[in-house]
């Protein structure tokens, strides 16, 4: 395994802090959930995990934000852990879609009838309905305990006014949620699995979390300096090659062309992602861009992966 110097990794992150703040004026924050619409968008903070557990930060990596769909490969890791691999997969695909995160076109129009894959919104509402535990709060509590364990600490909190507000405006979503009801691809109630989805969205973080979480998928599920496995080889494997092919929605593509390495961005703001055998990255920067990926993240990922050599193919 190629290990990343120290001097190196903390000029890298410092260095790709500096150049992102400007770019943070190009974009715009998420309005949409309406709880969202306030953050400022001038924050950028960055933190890299590398495989020995050291952490590297600048700029606003303490200030916490909601994980909204960074939230998505972690509830299917803990989907495939607790349910299984083929019933996540008998209800959800692997493919990319080149369509933005919350369509529902493709539900009715594919002959395959069932998401294309779990990390767009309507494949994330099946996986949220597989999560472990009997109703919403059960699993809700499931998925911050995991996502909080992946992170090195405790249970993560949930902001309740975001997730208020999703839950009270997330028409898109119940519509996507209705639909895979009748298509019967739900494992609980409809309304069970947008909860649980609201709830997982909601949940908080911040930008060394991220990091500490991707550093896990990094190493195919052992935790950085500790060497505990969390999660089977496997499972880490199928979400990054998830979070490869369809982790920034209609903008997957060319950011693996760029940067080469797995990742997955959420409207609050964040991105995690995970260069294998190498670190972990997570960042914040609220501003995104048209296709809901953080402006400032997307340019720090890349920077990181230019400087440091960590793309993955
Ligand atoms: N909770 C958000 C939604 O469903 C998550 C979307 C995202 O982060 N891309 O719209």
């Amino acid at each position: 395994m190629r290990t990343i110097e120290q001097a190196d990794a903390r000029a890298a992150v410092e260095r790709a802090v500096q150049a992102a703040r400007p770019l943070a004026r190009e974009g715009a924050v998420a309005s949409y959930i309406p709880a969202l619409a306030g953050a400022d968008s001038s924050l950028v903070g960055l933190a890299l995990v590398d495989s020995d557990g050291r952490a590297f930060e600048s700029g606003d990596s303490r200030r916490r934000f909601t994980m909204q769909s960074v939230s998505k490969p972690l509830a299917l890791a803990l989907a495939m852990e607790s349910a299984g691999e083929d019933a996540v997969f008998s209800r959800v695909g692997k493919e990319p879609t080149g369509d933005p995160f919350n369509s529902i076109i493709r539900l009715e129009t594919s002959e395959r009838r069932k998401p294309f894959n779990p990390l767009i919104n309507a494949g994330a509402i099946v996986v949220s309905s597989l999560l472990p535990g009997s109703g919403a709060s059960e699993k809700g509590e499931a998925f911050r305990a995991f996502a909080g364990r992946l992170a090195g600490r405790g249970t993560l909190e949930r902001d309740e006014e975001v997730f208020r507000s999703e839950r009270e405006t997330g028409a898109r979503n119940r519509s996507i949620a209705w639909f895979l009801a009748e298509l019967g691809l739900l494992a609980c109630p409809v309304d069970d699995a947008l909860e649980v989805y609201f709830r997982q969205c909601a949940a908080l973080v911040d930008a060394l979390d991220l990091a500490r979480i991707g550093a896990v998928f990094a190493l195919d599920g052992l935790e950085p300096g500790t060497g505990e496995r969390l999660m089977a080889a496997r499972t880490a494997r199928v979400v990054k090659a998830l979070m490869f092919t369809c982790g920034l929605y209609d903008e997957s593509g060319e950011f693996g062309v760029d940067a080469g390495i797995p990742a997955k961005s959420g409207v609050g703001g964040g991105l995690m992602a995970a260069a294998p055998g190498r670190c972990g990255i997570g960042s914040y920067g609220p501003a995104l861009d048209r296709r809901g990926n953080s402006v400032a993240g997307l340019a720090m990922a890349r920077a990181l992966s230019a400087e440091l050599g960590l793309y993955a193919l």
